[in-house]
């Protein structure tokens, strides 16, 4: 509104279209009409008496949407002995009291129903969150009691549990192993066996204790336990990243500001969906000084860089003097600005992240600063140890980010992608990448997902998932390509017409006016 004196008196101000159209709805001669209830009547009275001597604007809202539901059924505000002006006056003083002056009309009869709409479009997922994916903290019981069980039948005190080096030490590498902490049928067995002969299978005992007894499709086992599967499926194998796009020793480029440091094959547990298995697995190597010099003075001697990945395998498996010597010589490096750690660590063997790790990181972090990269599948991996160690790292760096992977039957529903990403962002975790599951090895085109489907699942986060929460989705084809859906419909005369993924409204958004951009310089006019 614009006062003609300059000076906003709210008491003035008037009634918008809105309450306009409540007011008339309300006082519009009936259809049908009826007389009130002795009861209605003693309801009515008490409304109104709330609306009195107070300050709330939640008591006027009450009794409007309770006359207008009375009105529907015939009986009018007169009938209560309440005339248009003192609705008026209600309707004037909830805009009075409202900090933003909003009118009663707005709330009651759009703000209102449009809230209820979207929270129609989260019903469903509220209702199978839980079920659906239950997260590592709803099933904390459940674990610990597999926790106790798979300690007794690995014969490992709490000290080992609770150390990096107990996991790895105990980890779960064979089919006897597996067959004796959880029960399976014996084809199931038989199938692990045959596969194991090919590819390697490590668990870590914490890890191990994440799977939910019964479950066959458990999605902790489907992501760690191989399958018939990966030897059944024919094909060839792609590699990855190969001889062409290694510049030098331990190192892969794309892009010319960010490249890789694949600093270990090794990993505290192997997944079943790894991109890298042809490096990964068969056999655990250390690498030589000399390979890690080779790869640096490639960083060295290339300015552009300015971010480096130190990946794997799985940059928390190396030690931490090791990690500590590398992430200085990183910082050393004037052109390097910012660094990456990708590890599973956190999730796959938590007790990993110690102080003297965190002591690294941070130390670093403070120099230049450093980002952990992890990846998390399903809102079961994040449990109340998990979670302890993402919190920790949330605290001594940048940030940690989540880069998960679309798979088949373990994140591929709306409620467990929402539940995921809900999750890890609760966990201090940012969803960051979500990546359609490569084509490139046949082992594990059983858990690949149309990229349509993962399409509308990042999708429909939009509007029902807090922002920083939705991934991008990405297709890992010589670099990283985004997949997104293009929100734009069409363009009209200058404007576009655009999409709101949540609802599929279309809405009209006026375009840059060309003539103006094409204008070679602007500047703001300075007084002459
Ligand atoms: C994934 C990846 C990166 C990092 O890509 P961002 O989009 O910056 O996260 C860099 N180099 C290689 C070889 C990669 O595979
Ligand atoms: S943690 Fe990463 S590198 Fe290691 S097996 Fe899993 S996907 Fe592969």
């Amino acid at each position: 509104m614009i006062h003609e004196n300059n000076k906003p008196d709210t008491a003035m101000e008037p009634l918008d279209s809105y309450t306009e159209e409540l007011l008339n709805k309300l006082t519009a001669p009936a259809n049908t009409t009826r007389k009130p209830t002795p009861e209605e009547l003693l309801q009515v009275e008490q409304l109104v008496k709330a609306t009195e001597e107070t300050n709330l604007t939640n008591p006027i809202i009450q009794l409007f949407a309770h006359l207008l539901e009375l009105k529907d059924t015939g009986c009018s505000p007169q009938d209560f002995n309440i005339e248009l002006a003192q609705l008026t006056h209600l309707a004037k003083r909830h805009q009075e009291i409202d900090e933003h002056m909003v009118s009663v009309g707005g709330r009651l009869t759009q703000a209102l129903p449009i809230a209820g709409k979207a929270n129609s479009r989260v019903a469903e997922y509220l209702a199978k969150k839980d079920t659906e994916a239950p997260s590592g903290i709803e099933l904390w019981e459940q674990i610990e009691e597999n926790t106790r069980r798979i300690k007794r039948g690995l014969k490992m005190s709490d000290e080992e549990w609770n150390s990096f080096h107990g996991q790895l030490r105990h980890a779960v590498d064979s089919v006897e192993t597996l067959a004796q902490l959880i029960d399976l049928p014996a084809d199931v067995l038989n199938s692990i066996a045959r596969v194991t002969k090919t590819y390697r299978m490590r668990l870590t005992p914490y890890y191990t204790s994440l799977i939910m007894p019964g479950v066959l499709n458990d999605p902790i086992m489907l992501q760690s336990v191989p399958t018939g599967e990966m030897i059944d499926n024919a094909g060839i194998e792609i590699p990855p990243v190969a001889a062409d796009h290694s510049p030098a020793r331990l190192i892969d480029q794309f892009y010319p500001r960010v490249l890789t440091i694949k600093a270990t094959n090794m990993c505290a547990m192997y997944c079943t969906h790894c991109l890298r298995l042809a490096h990964i697995g068969r056999k655990d190597k250390i690498y030589s000084k000399e390979a890690y010099n080779e790869a640096l003075d490639y960083i060295r001697n290339n300015p552009q860089v300015r971010d480096v990945l130190i990946t794997g395998g799985d940059a928390f498996l190396l030690p931490n003097s090791h990690l500590e010597w590398l992430l200085g010589e990183l910082d050393s490096i004037d052109h390097i600005k910012t660094k990456r750690l990708g590890t599973r660590i956190p999730v796959t063997a938590p007790m990993r992240v110690d102080n003297e790790l965190l002591d690294i990181l941070e130390t670093s972090n403070d120099k230049k600063p450093v980002r952990v990269v992890t990846q998390i599948n399903t809102a079961q991996e994040i449990t109340p140890v998990s979670l302890g160690s993402f919190r920790q790292l949330s605290k001594r760096t940048f940030t940690v980010l989540n880069q998960a992977v679309l798979l088949k039957g373990i994140n591929d529903t709306r409620v467990k992608m929402w539940k995921l990403c809900e999750t890890v962002h609760e966990a201090y975790v940012r969803p960051y990448y979500l990546f359609n599951c490569s084509y490139r090895n046949p082992q594990f085109k059983h858990f690949r997902v149309p990229l349509e489907v993962g399409r509308d699942l990042v999708e429909s986060m939009y509007g029902n998932i807090v922002g920083d929460a939705i991934p991008r989705y990405i297709a890992t084809a010589g670099g990283k390509i985004p997949l997104h859906r293009s929100n734009v419909v069409s363009h009209e005369n200058g404007d576009i017409i655009l999409r709101k993924p949540w609802s599929g409204e279309e809405v009209r958004y006026p375009d840059a006016d060309p003539e103006v951009y094409s204008q070679e310089e602007f500047a703001f006019k300075l007084p002459k």
